[in-house]
């Protein structure tokens, strides 16, 4: 069908074509050449590992710099570059460009990269991620994959084939975005996850919601009998913050600890009012 014909052929703007796909087109022509351009940009955004009040890891977040058009949002072009399979390219650049990062100079900490069902699913995924880490000489350990759960809706055995290779060559998993679409709990059971990201959309309705609350509560509870570790999306007030210590939840992020950066500003500490916060938490006996 067309949509398959898109992945892997080229197709250039032709009258008639209704504006948003011609507008798509357009973006995809100009992807065409932003890796050899040099226009692309990975920022890194800390987690805060609340056990042990520390920076564990980055989440590296692609950026677009795009001569005419700006900053691209990932949430914009990400897409578009799935649909044309240039996100085969690019995600290996993210991927060469993490473990450069991680190599050069972000310390002990772990970084995640996210990783498009699309660029999942390329028959030379695997081999290209196991040369990538002998070309950085990095351990694999110091890498987490961020999936979605598409990821594992549409051919399952085939996701959970490539999950235990990643996982044999020492790679932490992460399943990003939990609690939008289907989540399925038998996908926690199933697949080999370190880690699960709950969904930012929850933790931003936590403070109004109680049954907000209460899902992430569980969640936390449901990741310690899994032995996963649990991660907060957007966390961006003192308040959850608060709450999700509190709840025993393991890290968070979002832009009250942190905004993403590039790796000339990397940001290594926490913001002092943070330093603050969990100062006086720590005096508190926890809950849990
Ligand atoms: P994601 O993986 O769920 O990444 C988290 C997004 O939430 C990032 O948006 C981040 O900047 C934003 N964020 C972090 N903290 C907060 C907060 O406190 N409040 C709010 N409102 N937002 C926060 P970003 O960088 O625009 O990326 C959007 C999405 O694009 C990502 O969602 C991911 O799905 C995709 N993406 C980004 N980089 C890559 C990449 O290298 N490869 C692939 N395949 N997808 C990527
Ligand atoms: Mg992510
Ligand atoms: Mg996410
Ligand atoms: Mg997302």
């Amino acid at each position: 069908n067309a949509k398959d014909l898109g992945r892997r052929t080229y197709k250039v703007y032709q009258p008639g074509m209704g504006d948003e796909m011609r507008a798509r087109r357009l973006l995809e022509e100009d992807l065409h050449d932003a890796i050899q351009a040099g226009q692309f940009e990975l920022h890194f955004q800390p987690r805060l590992d609340l056990k042990t009040l520390r920076i564990a890891s980055y989440e590296a977040l692609i950026r677009w710099n795009h001569p005419v058009r700006g900053q691209v949002s990932p949430v914009d072009f990400i897409p578009a570059a799935e649909n044309s399979g240039q996100i085969i390219p690019i995600g290996q650049w993210v991927i060469d460009a993490a473990l450069s990062a991680a190599k050069a100079s972000i310390l002990d900490a772990r970084i995640s990269v996210n990783v498009s069902p699309v660029q999942f699913r390329d028959a030379d995924f695997i081999d290209n991620v196991r040369k990538a880490l002998e070309r950085h000489q990095v351990e694999a350990s110091r890498l987490e994959f961020e999936i979605t759960e598409n990821l594992l809706i549409e051919d399952d055995e085939r996701a959970l084939s490539i999950l235990m290779s990643l996982k044999d060559l020492g790679f932490k998993i992460a399943l990003d975005d939990f609690g939008v679409g289907y989540s399925s709990l038998g996908y926690l059971s199933r697949f080999p996850f370190d880690t699960i990201k709950i969904d930012r959309s929850f933790v931003q309705e936590a403070g109004q919601n109680s049954s907000s609350q209460a899902i992430i509560e569980t969640v936390v509870r449901l990741g310690k009998a899994l032995n996963m570790s649990i991660v907060a999306e957007g966390v961006e007030e003192m308040d959850k913050l608060l709450f999700l210590a509190s709840s025993g939840c393991d890290e968070i992020q979002g832009f009250l600890i942190g905004r993403p950066k590039p790796l000339a500003n990397l940001q290594r500490n926490l913001p002092p009012l943070v330093t603050e916060a969990l100062a006086s938490l720590t005096e508190i006996p926890k809950s849990m």
